[in-house]
């Protein structure tokens, strides 16, 4: 008997913990986990030479996370402030994340504030798709992948100089060269 009221408080000491949001560090550990498999299926052929475009459903799903996949070939957007990349300094390229075309600069990335990696000009402009987004009742200028199609963000008028854009991205859409490297 007592060692079932031993048992009750540790239940409701565990749920108590949980629902004031203590456990977060460890989620946000394993998101981090996860996001390390991003990109690994670049490894294993010659990036720039498939035929990306041909890739179905059934491809992406197995070679991606469901975040990734989520927000790639469905649209989807990343949580503000828990992506791989939204802080990230190293200099280097921003690939895209399902085919590894080349898509950002680290020299244009600044900090937004956003929590979403945040770019003022692309590496060039044929290797992004710029097409206008009226769902959700918002006005936006979705941005994706030339080469692939994958969804990577929105561009917004109120960037810095000289191009006064923000290319706001998710980090899952992105590998950063030096990550797309250790993957080889
Ligand atoms: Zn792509």
């Amino acid at each position: 008997m007592k060692k079932l009221k031993y048992l009750a408080i540790l239940i409701a000491l565990t749920f108590t913990v949980n629902t004031m949001g203590l456990f977060d560090f460890l989620k946000k550990t394993e998101d981090i986990e996860v996001q390390k498999t991003i990109g690994s299926h670049l490894e294993k052929v010659d990036y720039n030479k498939e035929n990306w475009s041909s890739k179905d459903k059934t491809y992406w799903k197995k070679v991606m996370t469901p975040l990734q996949y989520n927000v790639t070939r469905e649209d989807g957007t990343e949580r503000a402030f828990t992506g791989r990349y939204w802080d990230e300094k190293r200099p280097g390229v921003y690939h895209c994340s399902a085919c590894g075309h080349e898509l950002f600069k680290s020299e244009t990335k600044y900090k937004s504030g956003t929590g979403w990696p945040s770019f003022y000009d692309v590496v060039s402009k044929g290797n992004v798709k710029i097409e206008d987004d009226s769902r959700f009742g918002m006005k936006r200028t979705e941005v994706s992948c030339a080469r692939c199609g994958a969804h990577l963000g929105h561009v917004f008028e109120d960037g810095p100089k000289p191009t006064g854009l923000r290319y706001c991205i998710n980090s899952v859409s992105l590998i950063h060269s030096e990550d797309l490297m250790n993957k080889k």
